[in-house]
């Protein structure tokens, strides 16, 4: 089996001494590539740097909502030059957060969507975090959809009712550990209910950690995040993890395995 890991941080503090290590270890497993996502302008070149190391990593810059406040009056060209350096990069993880970050809507909105359109403009996927904000991101999204952006939602956990609305929109739904506690009733719902074509998997290490695991997440457990969708999918192993890969190439790499 092979895996594509959509969403994770090895750039992270927490991967800082044995990095190396846990990538080797997951390619192993059969991890084939990994979206390694920046969160703000501070950690992008270590994301950068992972990249120049792996042909299997597929860096993402962006800054996510809980960091807009520390971004430099040039994020924008830093943002850009990156994208320019790495013509296979996504925008991400950029996002909405009105779950843990109250007080500022108005900024995070307006900041999601100029990263959507520098993304739109260079024909690039945005890897999304998205929670209590479903209603604003379907608004932001729309205006870029004309584009051919590929809209990733990583680690969804919206309801099944927005599934319809945002697959009518071309979103792609990312699963993490959450989908492997069954008491996560409305994620395991829509990873059992989202078409096919639109699945992807990720690991969101180090964070996110599957049920049994604690401490630091890595991406080889994306084997078991791939074994609970395929059994709410009544579907066996092999043939979850060779639709989530199909549809990461599509999302990810244009088609090009
Ligand atoms: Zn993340």
């Amino acid at each position: 089996m092979k895996f594509f890991d959509t969403h994770c941080h090895l750039q992270d503090e927490r991967f800082k001494d044995d990095a190396e290590r846990i990538i080797r270890q997951a390619i192993s497993d059969g991890v084939a590539f990994f979206v390694c996502c920046g969160s703000s302008e501070s950690d992008w070149e270590n994301v950068a740097d992972l990249a120049r190391t792996w042909k299997q990593i597929i860096p993402a810059f962006g800054i996510h909502p809980w960091y807009i406040k520390g971004r430099s009056s040039l994020w924008k060209e830093h943002l850009r030059s990156y994208l320019d350096e790495f013509p296979e990069a996504a925008v991400g993880e950029i996002g909405l957060d009105h779950l843990h970050a109250t007080n500022n809507h108005k900024d995070q909105i307006d900041l999601f969507i100029q990263q959507l359109e520098i993304a739109a403009e260079l024909n690039r996927t945005v890897s999304v975090h998205c929670l209590k904000a479903w209603e604003d991101l379907v608004s932001a999204i729309s205006l870029v959809s004309k584009s051919n952006v590929s809209v990733v939602l990583h680690s969804y956990s919206g309801s099944l009712e927005m599934v319809r609305v945002l697959e009518r929109i071309g979103c792609y739904f990312s699963y993490s550990g959450a989908v492997t506690y069954s008491n996560n009733k409305r994620i395991c719902n829509t990873a059992q209910s989202v078409n096919a074509g639109r699945l992807l998997l990720e690991t969101d290490s180090p964070d996110i950690p599957p049920m049994g695991h604690h401490g630091r997440t890595e991406p080889s457990v994306i084997l078991q995040i791939n074994k609970a969708v395929a059994s709410l999918r009544g579907i066996d192993e092999q043939e979850m993890a060779a639709i989530a890969y199909q549809n990461a190439i599509t999302c990810f790499k244009g088609g090009n395995g």
